[in-house]
This record gives C-alpha cells, structure tokens and sequence, in this order.
C-alpha cells in the first residue's frame, strides 16, 4: 500500500499569518520544523495503518520548506519546483491513496486562515464545470484523474469542512486549528496535533485496506475552467495562451478532455502573468 502525502503550509500547526510561511522572513524557520513535524506525524500513521511506503511532495513555494534532515527516514521527499506535477506530483506512480497535509481553504472562504487559491496575488476565482475550487477540488481533481482518492486532509475547520463538500463524509480529517478569520485562529500546539494527525492518518490507510476510504473524486468531461485573475492585464497575458478563451475583463476560460490538461494549462497561465 504506497501514500502519497502532498503538503502545503498554510494548514500546518500554529500557522495564521504569510510571514510565518515566507522564507524571507525570520518567523519561517519555527514553521519549517512544524511543517516537517506534522508531515512525520502523517507518515508515522500512515505505516501504523499499514502503509508499506510513503512519498512526500512538499508543495508550498518553492516546494523547499520540509527539512529532510529531520523526515521520518522510512519516506522519501520530492523538493523543489517546479515538479511535472506540482502540489501532487508522484501520484501518478502507483499510488494508493493521498493525504493533504497543511491544506487551506480556497480563496474567499470565510474563517479560512490564509484562505487563497495558488496565489492571492494572481487568482481571485476558480472554477471548474462552473463550481468554485480551491487548491482542493483542483489537486483532488488531479488524483481522481489517476484513480486515486483523497483519504485524510489536515487543517483549519474551513478546510476540513471543504475536504467533506468535495470527497465526502468518508474522507478523515485532522483539525488543528480553529480559524476565527483570516489571520487569527485559536490554535492547538504540537503536541496535540501531531498525535490527531497521526491517529487521523492511521484511521484512513486502515479505512483504505478495509474499502471503506472515499472514492477518487472525478469531474465530469468535458471540463471547462473559468479562472478569474485579480487585475485584467493578468487576463490580457493568460488569454495568450493558444485555445484559452477571454470571456470577461478578468475571466479566461479553457476546456480539455482530462484534468492533466486542465492543470497544466492553470499553472502555464499563471506563469504567463509575471
Ligand atoms: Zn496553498
């Protein structure tokens, strides 16, 4: 049974404000350790449950926040950016099931720590087959497109309840944190939260081996994404993309037959604005 544990870090213990998750600032080296700390108690879980192997796919930045020195050393961790798949890269490789650790709610949550959708600068909507995703339903999307569900998610009440909306009730969720906003939230420490996380991961590998995990979370073809930028020069640039289509002064749309597709033409868009 191999896991993929694809972690971001505005989910992750105490974290309520972007310089605790900026590497420029001299907040982020405490939450460098809380990450890692939250994904080894993910992993620690994982094998309790019966995990045979567990890759990580650390996607927040630069994808070079978890600190290998300290990983669990039964696992392995894909660093750096960009990956070919991104925020769940490795989940085309024989993956069973995929854990979000450190997810976040989607932009314009309300009660959402730092609640965004890639980048709060560039995206200020999202949405697929006219539904409104987040970081979510889009790397969720991403697995159901390789036939692998999404069993556990770890972060604030926003995201567990978004986690729900999109996998269903089946799916395990850690919530360590309650947001009261955006940026301030009463926060368990971690000591509390690495054992939920591990207890939590544990439950969904055992509900995976046992069939009872959620089902890998599918959108219906063909798909249609509507991605809406914060200023329209942003727009002016993705809609030269060849296909994509400019339907509003800050709205591109773009329609593929699968949802690889669908990714690599959000994440070339967004490159295309800077
Ligand atoms: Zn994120």
């Amino acid at each position: 049974m191999k896991i993929l544990i694809a972690a971001d870090m505005e989910g992750i213990t105490g974290v309520v404000h972007w310089d605790q998750v900026n590497p420029k600032h001299i907040e982020y080296p405490r939450f460098r350790k809380l990450i890692t700390a939250d994904v080894n108690a993910a992993i620690r879980g994982a094998f309790a449950g019966g995990a045979t192997s567990v890759t990580v796919t650390d996607g927040h930045h630069d994808g070079r926040n978890i600190m290998i020195e300290e990983l669990d050393p039964r696992a392995s961790l894909t660093s750096g950016s960009p990956a070919p798949l991104s925020m769940v890269n490795g989940v085309d490789d024989d993956v069973d099931g995929v854990m979000f650790i450190g997810y976040h709610g989607r932009m314009g949550a309300a009660n959402a720590i730092l609640d965004h959708t890639w980048s709060d600068e560039i995206v200020s909507g999202l949405w697929i087959n006219d539904r409104a995703f987040g970081e979510v339903g889009l790397n969720g999307a991403v697995c159901g497109h390789f036939d692998v569900p999404i069993i556990m998610a770890s972060g604030d009440q926003t995201l567990c309840a978004e986690v729900r909306d999109f996998f269903g009730d089946k799916i395990e969720t850690a919530q360590i944190k309650k947001a009261l906003g955006r940026m301030a939230a009463e926060c368990l420490p971690p000591a509390q939260t690495s054992s939920l996380i591990e207890e939590v991961s544990k439950r969904s590998v055992v509900n995976l081996k046992s069939g009872t995990a959620p089902k890998p979370f599918k959108v219906t073809k063909p798909i249609t994404m509507t991605l809406e930028f914060v200023q329209s020069n942003m727009a002016d640039r993705a809609a030269i993309l060849p296909n994509a289509r400019r339907t509003d002064g800050r709205r591109v749309e773009y329609s593929a037959d699968d949802m690889v597709t669908i990714y690599m033409a959000f994440r070339t868009m967004i490159a295309m604005t800077s």
